[in-house]
């Protein structure tokens, strides 16, 4: 099947238009969450990776193909050095109105620093991920994070007019028993909660059979004490939302494990050295580094992102195999960003 890519739009083979990208900035990271990351990681070489002015080309190009909203994530995203300056350069498309939307998913630790000028540069919604308010349950799971410089860059970006959206990845035996109070904390503070199921991806220390917590049990579970009702609001995203009638707040599942979510997907994801995943479930990817290297025009990496558009799969099964343990796919979250 061939892409039917008109222009200014994307549509991949099964009639879905892309128009969501997802930029993984840095695999770097401040921190070395245990679902994520194995302590000791092998980040890739400096030189590998595109420079910030490629960075833009390429984004920019995805605009002018019909990409409206583009986040940008990691590894971290902030702790790429001067990432301040490709969000300034990528803002001009919110003021043409060609982006509609440009925003991040980070851990939080450097929102102190940043949020004002993120403010600035047109950058309304951020997701943080936060999986614990426990200070020493959040050190065993980011293993170097704070707890305290996160809910301080919570509260910075919300001053800055910000608005977060929690993001918890549910963790059996280490947060399940207290997603009820990560819940009353975001909907009390106004805040949206999305949790998210673990998903296999790279090689860890820890066995990630034993991580998993299917969603749809946790939904039973809180329905024992709250209302839960399903609505339609989207922001874009896999999450399903409820409204939780006792809360008055949202809360988003992803479920990629438990359910399919794949037949709305809009999105692509480009990794810090070029390469674009289609699916964040297969290890199908095309290189856009050298089209882009190889020609001052963007005609050869457009070629290539539509052929990439035309190979866009249908869906992803992830599977824990319990025999031998191995990941679905051995590429690590921090390479294709969440
Ligand atoms: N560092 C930023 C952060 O933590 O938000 C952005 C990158 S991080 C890879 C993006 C999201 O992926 C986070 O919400 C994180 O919890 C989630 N994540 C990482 N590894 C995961 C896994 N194996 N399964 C499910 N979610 C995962
Ligand atoms: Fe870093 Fe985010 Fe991965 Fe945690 S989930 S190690 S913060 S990239």
């Amino acid at each position: 099947m061939t892409t039917t890519t008109k222009s200014g739009q994307m549509i991949d083979p099964f009639g879905r238009m892309v128009d969501y990208l997802r930029v993984s900035v840095t695999d770097r990271c401040d921190f070395r969450c245990v679902y994520c990351m194995s302590e000791h990681m092998t980040f890739l070489p400096k030189k590998e990776l595109l420079t910030l002015e490629e960075l833009d080309r390429l984004c920019t190009t995805f605009i002018e193909k019909g990409v409206k909203r583009l986040r940008l994530t990691g590894g971290e995203p902030l702790v790429r050095k001067n990432i301040m300056h490709l969000i300034e350069q990528l803002s001009r498309h919110l003021k043409t109105g060609q982006l509609e939307e440009l925003t991040l998913t980070t851990n939080g630790s450097q929102l102190s620093k940043y949020s004002g000028q993120l403010a600035d540069l047109g950058v309304r919604r951020v997701n943080v991920s936060l999986d614990t308010l426990n200070a020493e349950k959040f050190k065993e799971i980011t293993r170097w994070g704070s707890l305290d410089k996160v809910l301080a860059g919570i509260e910075a970006a919300r001053q800055a007019g910000i608005h977060v959206k929690i993001n918890a990845v549910a963790l059996k035996g280490v947060n399940d028993t207290e997603i009820v109070d990560i819940m009353r904390w975001a909907h009390g503070d106004g805040m949206d909660l999305t949790l998210i199921e673990t998903m296999p991806l790279g090689e860890i220390e820890e066995d990630r059979t034993d991580q998993y917590l299917p969603l749809s049990q946790l939904r039973a579970d809180l329905e024992k004490q709250f209302t839960l009702k399903d609505i339609d609001y989207k922001t874009g995203g896999p999450a399903r939302y409820v409204e939780v009638a006792e809360t008055g707040g949202r809360l988003g599942l992803i479920t990629p494990m438990t359910h399919n979510f794949c037949e709305s997907c809009n999105r692509v994801r480009l990794t810090c050295t070029g390469t674009l995943y289609m699916c964040l479930g297969k290890d199908d990817a095309a290189d856009l580094r050298n089209p882009l290297r190889a020609s001052e025009s963007n005609e050869l990496v457009s070629q290539a992102i539509d052929e990439a558009i035309g190979r866009k799969p249908k869906g992803h099964d992830f599977v824990i195999d319990r025999a031998t343990k191995k990941p679905a796919v051995a590429r690590h979250m921090s390479v294709t960003g969440g």
